[in-house]
């Protein structure tokens, strides 16, 4: 089976509701799809959300690494070569990681497709379903308390917490949200890289101090400053788990050399695709450093593909993978299945998706003249 035509698409997916982090704020989620077309006519799915805050990448940025550089070194390549796939993707240009994983997690895809075997189960099959958290936006305390009511009403257990703006009101709205869902709700928090280190030690001490009874918090310092990410490390009780920092295999080495942080938050988008997530994985899983696998606003073909390795390794014992319940439609048809605050892996091989709705063409390879 070998990969004859690729073609790149674009997706835009209104949200429920508009989604703040200390980065940023959006209203719709941008997504750029690519299908991998087999000889034999079976094709593989992908996607890429830019996420140009995080990673660098934008909409116009992926679409070019995709069609001028990634895509023609693949065409004509045998799926059964599924490492030399994601070597040759990794090896044709720097950065460009969200362009990287739209490609691997395709040729994933299909290579699932060929086999016949669901890609969970390609990736070690530990478990077929998962529990989400649910990610409340920052706002100011009293809507985030609301919100937060709003998802344990829905069936959530597990809430992720946006802070990271100022820290005083950080505080007012961690203790809202206590307040307001009670004891039996694990509450993660992520700062988005919005504190310094030594406001951050004096915060998550402070939410110690007072029973707040925080489960994790994610990326209390800037991605690039390690030694401040290892100086709130050993200063807290509170686990420590890094995300922005903990971009690739490279990165995560160095972090846990440094024992610099708790746990390890992998995203497909910063990792280049499922491979070197894998890497990732079984890096942490050496050091004993627990993963969390995350999303980006994106459509169910990439949460299907983080779901696949969250299932697949024993390794991650968390997840927070709620893109598809933030976005106010699915033009996926198939992959993963959601019930209440649980994903459902498809018993079907690959990914398990049989279409995309209401995609925009953007480009089809290789170009006919
Ligand atoms: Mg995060």
């Amino acid at each position: 089976m070998k990969i004859c035509e690729i073609h790149i698409g674009k997706l835009s997916i209104p949200l429920r509701k508009p989604f703040k982090t200390a980065l940023r704020t959006v209203h719709s989620a941008e997504d750029i799809v690519v299908k991998l077309v087999a000889d034999c006519g079976a094709i593989g799915y992908g996607n890429a959300p830019p996420t140009a805050v995080i990673t660098g990448d934008s909409q116009d940025s992926i679409v070019a690494a995709i069609r001028d550089i990634l895509a023609p070194k693949i065409i004509g390549f045998d799926v059964d070569n599924l490492e030399g796939i994601s070597t040759v993707l990794d090896g044709a240009l720097l950065h460009n990681h969200s362009a990287k994983a739209a490609l691997d997690i395709a040729a994933h895809d299909l290579f699932g497709k060929r086999v016949g075997v669901p890609l969970y189960k390609l990736l070690g099959g530990f478990r077929s379903s998962l529990e989400s958290d649910l990610t409340i936006s920052l706002n100011d305390p009293e809507e985030m308390a609301r919100d937060a009511c709003a998802a344990v009403a829905a069936g959530y257990s597990a809430l992720k917490i946006k802070v990271g703006n100022e820290p005083a009101t950080d505080l007012t709205r961690v203790r809202a949200v206590r307040g307001a869902v009670g004891d039996a709700v694990r509450i993660r928090l992520d700062a988005n890289q919005g504190w310094g280190a030594k406001e951050a030690v004096r915060l998550i001490r402070r939410f110690e101090a007072e029973g707040l009874a925080i489960e994790l918090v994610e990326q209390p310092v800037k991605a690039h400053d390690f030694d401040g990410l290892k100086y709130v490390t050993d200063r807290v009780n509170t686990e420590i788990m890094a995300d922005e920092s903990a971009f690739g295999p490279r990165e995560v080495a160095q972090l846990i050399a440094m024992r610099a942080c708790d746990s390890i938050n992998i995203k497909l988008m910063k990792a280049g695709g499922l491979r070197n997530a894998v890497r990732i994985a079984h890096l942490a899983e050496t050091a004993d450093m627990r993963c969390m696998v995350g999303c980006m606003l994106e459509s169910k073909i990439g949460i299907t593909a983080a779901a696949s390795l969250a299932a697949g390794k024993q390794i991650v014992n968390r997840a927070d993978l709620d893109a598809s319940v933030l976005l106010a439609e699915d033009p996926i048809v198939g992959g993963a299945q959601f019930e209440g605050n649980r994903l459902l892996l498809p018993d079907a091989p690959g990914l398990g998706i049989r279409e995309i709705e209401n995609w925009r063409h953007i480009a089809t390879l290789p170009g006919h003249t």
